[in-house]
């Protein structure tokens, strides 16, 4: 299979190994700002570092990057044409890691949300139904916070 990574997206991955904000991380964060949200950023302390940490809802949002998160069936899940196995080995263990991370965050009593990066990009349904569920989260909890 020959790596395909336009340009652009690999970027976009580049800049997750250098451990900076990708930009649909900036875009989910606008989108739940927008919303009325506060949050809190790559949370040292919490178990897989959760790219979004909504502390009042003891919620943690995950961006995943489809190529080293590996999105079943998405186009920009592709695998290196050289190096092949070390390439496979590596991508399982990080499937690995992400299951890891979310069975430890929901031992600890958080709800779990991830969204793909590219259903960000397009604005697919995940995506949107995210930003639903999200906010009628919100809107709950301040017609609990402040009852009219
Ligand atoms: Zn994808």
């Amino acid at each position: 299979v020959v790596d395909s990574l336009s340009k652009a997206r690999r970027s976009w991955n580049m800049s997750r190994i250098r451990g900076k904000d990708t930009e649909p991380e900036r875009v989910v964060r606008s989108a739940l700002h927008r919303i009325g949200f506060r949050f809190r950023l790559h949370v040292k302390s919490l178990p897989g570092k959760p790219d979004i940490v909504l502390p009042r809802y003891k919620t943690v949002v995950f961006v995943d990057g489809c190529y080293w998160h590996r999105h079943p069936l998405c186009k920009n899940a592709t695998t290196p044409s050289t190096r092949t196995a070390f390439w496979t080995h590596k991508f399982a263990s990080n499937k690995r890691n992400d299951r890891l991370v979310r069975q430890r965050l929901t031992s600890l009593g958080w709800t779990v949300e991830s969204v793909w990066e590219c259903e960000v990009a397009h604005e697919k349904k995940n995506y949107v139904a995210l930003l639903r569920r999200l906010s009628r989260r919100r809107r709950r909890y301040i017609g609990v916070a402040h009852p009219a």
